[in-house]
């Protein structure tokens, strides 16, 4: 079995207690992870808030900052084969996505790296005499990052790519489920040469480890990535340290496809959509809402593209979709798609799990038209699409819009002014038209409602991690006159 260490103070450390990591692909254990409990959370936050205020590191220029995340971005790219394997095999990501996904990660640092030394403060141009003010943009302190199961890699580097830049320490509480990639990832840390403290990386168990982590007084913002139940829990936390918070959640993402649309190139996007990473990605395109009269010729095509995956190991190149990371996630998948059945949704194909060990579930297809299916409101998080069928532009949108999430939307169609008009309308915080599932470094990322609130990538993302310091600055050598007068 390999072991893993937690990173805390720039050193590598065990743990007092270990847990077992499976391989979802065969349902056994495959790996010793170390489970960091309060004292070791509590040493990890007081490393960073050390390393904030007392050690080498606030004194690092910004350009500093930004050569060692380019030092950090290399190492990424360097190590990409290997980072993706064991996200593989902790996760059951198939390999094809984990690989290409790890090298575009090294790419995030490398844009945050650049960032470093343009966060600028501002000149006020201040309505009184001899008064000179200026706003710093100073870091925003000891952030704690708790990050899910699924993309551990990519999630956490639009988290901790902007806040080095800003000049922020900060603990990363990999998942319980998987945290390998992000374990191993901590050595290409403390290889690019950050100073001790400054990037912190343990793992342990929601209730325990990510608590105390989001409740701790040191801590200054709280940047986490999951479900919406969980980030009521951090938010309830936050109301201990009165830390701020960046919440980036769940989806019910509406795929909106229009009898004008090439069928072809939407039925590749919504195969991406919804059954890329078996589903287990939070902009899932999880709800198709289709134009009646091309409804019958889309779900052919979508079938024949669903029953063609190639379902299999992970870590096989060819393999198009995998098991889901954990038997409690395939659990739930298998019940909500009982529930959605029992409700009157139609089977397209797929909805039970292959024979044999591992936590697979076969694509599946629901058409939800005429029942209140349950799948068409609740997160999967796994391979499963709700079809819907609409006749108007009108309907369309009120369907889309019908969900207390907000995080993606797609729109296909070959009209311009209706994907401008859907495009305003849709209420979520990225809409893809005629294309699903794209990213970059320098496109915010995030969503509204239930799906949380912050945004990731983008120069913003930086300033985020910042807060302004107002500098008043007399320059007078007159005494001060009257001190009853507020100046
Ligand atoms: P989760 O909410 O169960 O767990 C996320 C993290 O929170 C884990 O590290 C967990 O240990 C921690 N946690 C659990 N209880 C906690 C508590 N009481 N206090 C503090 N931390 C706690 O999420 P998951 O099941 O691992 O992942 C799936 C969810 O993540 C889905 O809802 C998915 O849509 C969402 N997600 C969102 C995005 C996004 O960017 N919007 C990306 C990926 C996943």
């Amino acid at each position: 079995m390999q072991r893993f260490q937690c990173y805390i103070n720039g050193e590598f450390t065990d743990g007092e207690v270990r847990f077992e990591s499976i391989d979802p692909a065969t349902g056994r254990a495959w790996a010793e992870m170390p489970e960091a409990r309060e004292a070791d959370v509590d040493r990890a936050v007081e490393a960073a808030c050390k390393a904030l205020h007392d050690g080498p590191w606030h004194k690092f220029s910004a350009t500093q900052r930004g050569k060692l995340l380019y030092k950090l971005a290399d190492l990424v790219a360097e190590n990409a084969g290997k980072l993706a394997e064991l996200e593989t095999r902790d996760t059951g990501k198939i390999i094809r996505e984990t690989s290409a996904q790890i090298a575009y990660v090294a790419d995030y640092y490398r844009y945050y790296a650049g960032i470093a030394d343009k966060i600028e403060g501002s000149y006020l141009p201040i309505d009184k005499p001899d008064m000179d003010v200026w706003l710093r943009r100073e870091p925003i302190g000891v952030v704690a990052m708790v990050v899910p199961w699924n993309s551990q890699l990519f999630l956490s580097a639009v988290k901790i790519g902007p806040a080095l830049a800003a000049g922020c320490t900060m603990v990363v509480k990999a998942s319980e489920d998987g945290p390998a990639p992000l374990l191993e990832f901590a050595r290409l840390v403390h290889e690019a040469g950050f100073p001790a403290g400054v990037v912190n990386i343990i793992t342990g168990f929601g209730p325990s480890c990510g608590a105390a982590l989001s409740r701790h007084p040191q801590v200054d913002h709280i940047a986490f990535t999951g479900g919406p139940e969980t980030a009521r829990h951090v938010v309830r936390n936050s109301a201990e340290n009165l830390a701020s918070t960046s919440l980036e959640l769940g989806g019910k993402s509406p795929f909106i496809v229009f009898a004008d649309a090439d069928l072809e190139s939407a039925a590749n996007a919504q195969v991406a959509g919804i059954f890329a990473a078996t589903g287990q990605s939070c902009v899932a395109g999880s709800r198709l809402i289709v134009e009646r009269s091309v409804k019958d010729r889309f779900l052919r095509i979508l079938k024949a593209k669903a029953e063609a995956i190639r379902i299999g190991s992970p870590l096989d190149m060819a393999t198009e979709v995998g098991p889901l990371a954990t038997e409690r996630q395939r659990d739930h998948v298998q019940a909500l798609v009982a529930r959605s059945l029992s409700a009157g949704a139609g089977l397209v194909t797929g909805g039970t799990a292959p024979e044999g060990a591992g936590f697979y579930f076969r694509p599946t297809i629901l058409d939800c038209d005429g029942s209140a299916s349950p799948s068409l409101d609740n997160e999967f998080f796994g391979p499963v699409l709700s079809v819907l069928s609409f006749e108007t532009e009108a309907e369309a949108l009120r369907l889309a819009n019908d969900t207390r999430y907000g995080l993606a939307a797609g729109v296909f169609t070959q009209n311009l002014t209706r994907a401008h008009r859907l495009m305003k309308g849709i209420r979520a915080g990225i809409v893809w038209v005629n294309t699903y599932r794209a990213v970059s470094p320098i496109a915010p990322f995030g969503g509204f409602g239930l799906s949380g609130h912050g945004r990731e990538g983008g120069l913003e993302a930086a300033l985020d991690y910042t807060r302004t310091k107002t500098v008043w600055l007399r320059t007078s050598d007159d005494p001060i006159p009257d001190p009853f007068v507020m100046r």
